[in-house]
């Protein structure tokens, strides 16, 4: 008779995920491998690891965890961006043609209009909300999809997009960086990659770059993994077992800050300095259905708007425990007033707020003295 599986809660399943079975002697988790070539004679078959651009035994234990919490083989790299540009370059050839969200991150814009438009790829955009992408399929090879969306928390229902995309036979990926595996299993829903950037949430520390990708083909993984080795963009293997690390925390880091940004979103609405607040949480907000369908959880980031760039800026001066920083998904809370960097078509006035771990009520109170 077979083993029946168990169905372990989020906790257990980020604490446990990667970690090489117990050896006595040995520590509960291996540490990193810092390794250029491994011993290696005879036939290089013989052993995975020959040489550190190939593979590393830590990226091995990140990329079982990854995995585990993605439902299919995944490829660790040196950032998000890194691994978006894997799968950008791996799945287009001249001639093809790519569905972007004109809302998603700037760099993923930019890296498809500047590079992928040069080599003979035609880039289409549409807007996230509303499934508008879902317009320009036709003869498309790739449907690129970000939900929800940063910095405008748009929301997008990948499931209808993913069979729309499937039935002219392009393929589909999710940057996942904002919800994280825990909040949303793209390939679950039927994404064909599920991209993320580790630098934010999923390892929620602020102090690392790191990305990856997680195929549900083993094929297409592999093809990827080439595309690293290849163009030599490696992670070091000290972030990804710092990252490694973080992953443990990852249940309880979102339990807190995805509990906080409710309550903020909640107790922003009613400040009437502050107009159009968006998370996917709130029953009212336009992306509240279709996130309510595919998120196991809505999430740590907030958008809002105040009057003007002055009065946000202000409020950014006057926070004590809210740090003014790019970036998001860490354990300290922090926020920007996103239309400084241009390029995201977001008013002056728009603030994203990043919620960490620190106290619901001391977050709110602060927020209110910096608003005041
Ligand atoms: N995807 C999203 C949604 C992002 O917000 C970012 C960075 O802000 C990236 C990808 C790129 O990640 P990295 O900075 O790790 O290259």
């Amino acid at each position: 008779m077979g083993e029946q599986a168990i169905e372990y809660g989020d906790g257990t399943r980020v604490v446990h995920a990667g970690i090489p079975a117990p050896v006595d002697g040995q520590p509960l988790r291996p540490g990193p491998v810092f390794a250029a070539p491994y011993h290696l004679s005879g036939d290089p078959a013989s052993t995975p690891y020959g040489y550190g651009r190939d593979a590393n035994p830590t990226w091995t234990w990140y990329e079982r965890a990854l995995e585990e919490l993605e439902g299919g083989p995944a490829v660790v790299f040196a950032s998000g961006m890194a691994a978006i540009s894997a799968v950008l370059f791996t799945v287009l050839r001249p001639g093809d043609a790519v569905v972007m969200p004109s809302d998603c991150y700037y760099s993923a814009r930019a890296l498809a209009q500047e590079e992928l438009a040069a080599y003979g790829v035609e880039v289409r955009f549409a807007p996230t909300a509303g499934d508008a992408q879902g317009a320009l399929l036709d003869g498309a090879r790739l449907l690129w999809l970000e939900t929800p969306s940063n910095p405008g928390l748009e929301v997008c229902d990948i499931r209808r997009l993913a069979d729309a995309a499937h039935a002219v036979g392009a393929l589909v990926a999710v940057d996942n960086t904002t919800a994280t595996p825990l909040g949303q299993r793209p390939l679950q829903l039927g994404a064909d990659f599920s991209v993320a950037s580790d630098t934010k949430a999923l390892t929620g520390h602020s102090d690392l770059l790191l990305g990856h990708v997680a195929a549900r083909d083993p094929q297409w993984a592999a093809r990827v993994r080439r595309w690293r080795k290849l163009t030599g963009g490696v992670p070091g293997p000290m972030e990804t077992w710092l990252a490694h690390r973080s992953l443990a925390t990852l249940d309880v880091r979102l339990e807190r800050q995805c509990a906080s940004a409710r309550a903020i979103a909640e107790w922003l609405l009613g400040r009437p300095e502050v107009r159009h607040v968006r998370y996917p949480g709130l029953p009212t907000d336009p992306s509240y259905e279709v996130a309510a369908k595919q998120m196991r959880r809505f999430g740590f980031l907030i958008g809002f708007e105040l009057p003007d760039a002055a009065r946000a800026e202000a409020f950014l001066a006057a926070c004590r425990l809210v740090g003014t920083a790019t970036s998001f998904g860490g354990v300290h809370t922090t926020a920007e007033r996103r239309a400084r960097w241009g390029g995201d078509a977001v008013p002056e006035g728009f603030v994203r707020l990043s919620v960490g771990c620190e106290n619901t009520e001391d977050l709110i109170a602060d927020l209110a003295q910096a608003l005041g």
